[in-house]
């Protein structure tokens, strides 16, 4: 597999007349369950300070959905399957993050310990931080800032991946039970549903006022929906840092099933997109390798072809099968390698096609001679690197195939790094 890089132009066909979201067909197959894959392993955002510091080492014995803490500071994994712990060590996530990896060994059948059995948001903080979906409450504990607000989003965050979708159709039971425990647990004022037209239906049961969101590419992204709505959020902060949360239909399921059982949800859906651009959604388990899931959407990554975790427009390039579906992984698509392109190193041309089409009038043709030249700040500061919503569109359109996009996503991870430093 090839490695860094990004997606070109003639992936798929794509043009940019047709950007419009990929809909769930009405007669969509269930989602296919992947078969049991005894190894899964988990990240802790943590750098690995040595497997000492963990609540377990390498050989216990764990339990289906065990809690395993890890350092001091009270970050936890929840064990996808009842086995061993066969290592704990460092791992350099794609942006090279210092993490820490925890791998187990083990079957994912039987019943899961019953970590949720009373409902709340303080034992919502100590066990599903991080389960399916992605889901995290940490923005509710803040009492200096109530959330005031909470916004629902069950669209897909990229073309042709229709996962988050399909959660929509198949669990608006969960969802609405999810719905219920925010309601009872933090009680925003206001909670929104936001959801392609097609999916109506289903929201309007959750009893959240519902925002049918126009299908247009890139119109569901978490700041566009707020736009929308006439919701504002600071530049330079998302919208989880102010008073609205913004959550994924997925993560409310995933606290819906929670209130349920008891146990902690570490089952997702995953849309798998081959090389003919065919896709197929996949319900796979948190900690599962890639490889396991193409395995089960019958989609092969051979020497060459580049495998991206993510949608064509906003997915970021993977090197290797063996690492896992993360609890936020809603899409893993694999591109031929004759349909690759290597990264250009041609000057900006100054076309203003990148400026045409951002759906923030970032001035993408300045932008980039700042972040070429590694000058984060002032490319804050003097050509609103925080307004990008992240939509990928500008390396899209690019005639000079400069990776913008990438260009954007290292400022802005290098400009947070910094800033916590500091
Ligand atoms: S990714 Fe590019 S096109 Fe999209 S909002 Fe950011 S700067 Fe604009
Ligand atoms: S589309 Fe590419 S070449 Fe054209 S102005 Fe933007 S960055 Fe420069």
């Amino acid at each position: 597999m090839k490695g860094a890089g990004m997606i070109r132009k003639p992936f798929l066909g794509l043009t940019r007349q047709k950007l419009d979201a990929t809909p769930l067909p009405k007669g969509a197959p269930p989602v296919r369950q992947a078969p049991v894959c005894g190894t899964a392993v988990l990240f802790v955002p943590r750098r690995f300070e040595g497997a000492g510091t963990c609540s377990v080492k390498a050989g216990d014995p764990v339990r289906l959905g065990q809690k395993v803490g890890v350092y001091s500071t009270g970050e936890y994994v929840i064990s996808p399957v009842a086995g061993v712990v066969q290592k704990i060590e460092a791992h350099t996530g794609a942006a090279g993050e210092a993490m820490t990896a925890i791998t187990f060994e083990g079957q994912t059948a039987g019943e899961a310990e019953k970590l949720f059995a009373k409902p709340g948001l303080g034992a919502a903080l100590e066990c599903l931080e991080n389960a399916a979906g992605g889901l995290s409450l940490k923005a509710f504990s803040n009492p200096d800032k109530p959330i005031n607000t909470v916004i629902i989003i069950g669209m897909d965050q990229d073309l042709l991946v229709t996962a988050r979708q399909q959660v929509v159709r198949d669990k608006a039971k969960s969802i609405s039970k999810g719905v219920k425990a925010l309601k009872e647990m933090v009680n925003p004022g206001r909670m929104v549903f936001a959801v392609p037209p097609a999916l109506a239906h289903e929201a309007v049961e959750t009893g959240c006022e519902v925002a049918r969101i126009d299908t247009a590419y890139p119109k569901a992204l978490p700041a566009l929906v707020l736009a929308k709505l006439g919701l504002t959020v600071p530049t330079g902060s998302s919208p989880g840092d102010s008073e609205v949360a913004v959550l994924s239909a997925e993560a409310v399921a995933t606290l819906g099933e929670a209130c349920e059982t008891g146990a902690v949800p570490m089952e997702k859906y995953v849309t798998v997109i081959g090389k003919d651009g065919a896709s197929k959604n996949i319900a796979a388990r948190v900690g599962m390798p890639l490889g396991a899931v193409l395995a089960a959407a019958g989609v092969t990554a051979g020497d060459g072809d580049r495998v991206v975790l993510g949608g064509p427009l906003r997915g970021t390039a993977t090197y290797s099968l063996d690492l896992p579906v993360e609890p936020d992984t809603d899409a893993i698509l694999v591109q031929d390698k004759a349909a690759v392109e290597g990264v250009s190193d041609y000057p900006c041309l100054n076309c203003g096609e990148c400026v045409a089409v951002c759906p923030a009038r970032v001035p993408v043709n300045m932008l980039i001679r700042y972040l070429e030249n590694r000058l984060y700040e002032d490319a804050a500061k003097m050509y609103d690197l925080h307004s990008c919503v992240e939509c990928g569109l500008c390396s899209y359109v690019c005639v000079a195939q400069i990776p913008v996009f990438q260009y954007i996503m290292l400022a802005k991870r290098e400009l947070a790094r910094t800033g916590a430093e500091e």
